[in-house]
């Protein structure tokens, strides 16, 4: 019988694992993919999406190539917990898949009452969009409704959160929508939790150049504090003041998605503690966790994180299942932004593991000032590493 490996969760981290160790183990491993969706909407150039540069359709993604060229079973259901004591999978149906490694990869949940008066039902209202799929297209249609003079509020989250620059490029294309259709007398007021952001110097020389006097960025010390959101108002309440949108966006605190938690794979921070070497589960020797539900030291949240986080985690379970080789773990990361056309900044970094943590060893950001050429590199070496990597997780 050949080994079995169990995936759950089909995104960036998942869907890459099992694709490389069905790839890699040429059909030595039996993989199993269990998702809870058919298809999958990228997170990553959502905001490309927002802002008009993509289609819905160019970024969602199936299953199909994962099954018929690498001959993984996809399985579309709930996971909903794990029976680590009998190495099963235990189905929302009530259903089982045993395994001999188990990999997930589940993402993030959102914290509902991490801002008072949001909640599931509310963000019909004031869209997250921090899931892709129906909100992201719910956030696109209040953003094109939106008239001259109306404003939009956002509230960014705390950390740890998905993509530490993705508020601030989202902020970048609402602007970006509003200047192409002459709505200048809008603006978007960010209401932040967090003293300083991600790219902060990058971002705010950008909206000066390109949107001025349209985009406010509120850190505590002028807010005071996040008191509330009243959905049917549409408004959102800090120590110091009240503000109103025709769209607001609330951004809440994140955790790692439900099943690790109820697996026992969590600590007191929500999110998984692994061995950096490997990305096993501290807690667990047949489970791997990889992606944003994990503490993967100094690596942010990101699609490309997850991504390579796969790959180590890959290599480590078929080197334990088919004895292949199993070279030393090392991580990579980039996160681009786009902030107007062709105005693209990233920061980036290689990591290494050590006892403690994954740790970064070298990293780059772009700098303020930097010519619209070197820009407009920026913004396609993000187009061709989109398409790289979604071919990389998808196949
Ligand atoms: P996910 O990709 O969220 O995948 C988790 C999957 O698991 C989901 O498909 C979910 O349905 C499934 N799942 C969860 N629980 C279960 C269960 N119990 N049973 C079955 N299935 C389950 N990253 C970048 O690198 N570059 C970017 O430019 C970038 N831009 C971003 C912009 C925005 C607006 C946002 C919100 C994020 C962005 N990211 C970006 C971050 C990136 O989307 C995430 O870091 C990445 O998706 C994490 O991958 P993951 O595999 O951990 O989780």
């Amino acid at each position: 019988d050949r080994p079995k490996v169990v995936v759950i969760g089909g995104g960036a981290g998942g869907a890459t694992t099992a694709r490389y160790i069905a790839k890699d183990s040429e059909g030595a491993v039996d993989v199993t993919l269990i998702e809870a969706n058919p298809q999958y909407t990228t997170c990553f150039f959502s905001n490309l999406y927002l802002g008009g540069f993509r289609d819905f359709d160019s970024i969602t993604h199936t299953y199909d190539k994962l099954a018929s060229n690498y001959g993984i079973s996809v399985v579309n259901g709930m996971a909903d917990t794990v029976d680590r004591e009998a190495k099963e999978v235990v189905m929302a149906d009530g259903s089982r898949v045993p395994y001999d490694r188990l990999v997930i990869a589940p993402g993030i949940d959102l914290i509902w009452d991490s801002v008072p008066g949001y909640s599931e039902e509310a963000a019909e209202i004031m869209p997250h969009s921090w899931k892709a799929g129906p909100q992201t297209q719910l956030l696109k249609s209040k953003l094109d409704a939106i008239e001259n003079g109306q404003q939009i509020i956002m509230v960014a989250p705390p950390n740890p959160y998905r993509c530490p620059p993705g508020p601030y490029e989202r902020a970048s294309m609402f602007a970006h929508v509003l200047k192409s259709k002459g709505l200048t007398d809008s603006k978007i007021i960010i209401i932040d939790p967090k003293p300083k952001f991600s790219k902060q110097g990058l971002f705010q020389e950008g909206w000066e150049k390109h949107y001025p006097g349209m985009v406010e960025w509120y850190g505590p010390d002028v807010h005071g504090g996040i008191t509330g959101v009243d959905p049917a108002a549409g408004t959102v309440t800090t120590d110091l003041d009240t503000f109103k949108g025709a769209l607001v966006n609330v951004i809440p605190a994140q955790r790692a998605g439900a099943i690790v938690a109820k697996a026992g794979l969590t600590d007191d921070s929500g999110f998984v503690p692994i061995d950096p070497y490997s990305m096993r589960s501290k807690a667990d020797e047949n489970i791997f966790v990889v992606g944003d539900a994990t503490i993967a030291g100094d690596m942010p949240k990101s699609a490309f994180s997850a991504n390579s986080q796969a790959k180590v985690a890959a290599m480590t379970i078929r080197g334990e299942l088919t004895d292949s080789k199993v070279f030393p773990a090392k991580y990579a990361n980039t996160c681009w932004s786009l902030i107007e056309t062709d105005d693209g900044v990233k920061v980036g970094a290689q990591y290494a593991p050590t006892d403690e943590k994954i740790a970064s060893t070298t990293s780059f950001i772009s700098q303020t000032g930097e010519d619209g050429a070197l820009r407009k590199a920026t913004y396609e070496e993000s187009i061709g590493w989109y398409a790289g990597i979604t071919n990389d997780i998808f196949g």
